[in-house]
């Protein structure tokens, strides 16, 4: 499992690096959703645009820790030009992942701090989440051991997920 982590470490660590798809798209056309993480100081600018029921291009701005950035960077490699309803299936299941976790770390208390070998984290009753799905996105899963960092790996994810609502809501 150690060098699944130092896989993990340096996939998070290259998008970090050398985010993908960084920069803004024109707003108008593009749609543009800004979300701010205030437990780490966090901030990310998603624009998108959707064509033809896809999300045909879309862009990363914004700063903040690595997983943060990290997070945004693979989810832009993973969704663009994506038809809108496989993205968003490729969020929800991301989210189930963070999720599942932090339900299973808020059972124990502070798996961090009682002494016990906490390296492990074990999910309670697993819903279905398909890691081979994810690709790269599952280097994220390791995040959930330090549950004050879900919420720095879920905030593009969120924008883009608001972002899609607001658009739908724009077309209907
Ligand atoms: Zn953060």
């Amino acid at each position: 499992m150690a060098d699944l982590e130092e896989l993990y470490r340096e996939i998070i660590l290259d998008h970090y690096r050398s985010p993908r798809n960084r920069g803004e798209l024109d707003s108008p056309p593009a749609h543009r959703v800004e979300g701010f993480n205030p437990l780490c100081g966090d901030e990310v600018v998603v624009s998108m645009m959707v064509e033809d029921g896809k999300l045909a291009d879309l862009k990363i701005a914004g700063s903040g820790c690595s997983i943060s950035q990290s997070s945004a960077s693979l989810m832009s490699a993973a969704v663009k030009g994506k038809p809108v309803g496989e993205v968003r299936r490729l969020i929800s299941t991301f989210k189930g992942m963070m999720s599942i976790h932090e339900a299973s770390l808020e059972g124990d208390g502070h798996p961090e701090s009682n002494g016990t070998n906490g390296a492990e984290v074990v999910a309670g009753e697993p819903e279905e989440i398909d890691l081979d799905k994810l690709g790269e996105l599952a280097a994220l899963q390791g995040v959930v051991k330090f549950p004050v960092r879900i919420k720095c790996a879920t905030l593009s994810w969120n924008a883009l997920a608001q972002g899609l609502d607001e658009v739908a809501a724009q077309a209907s």
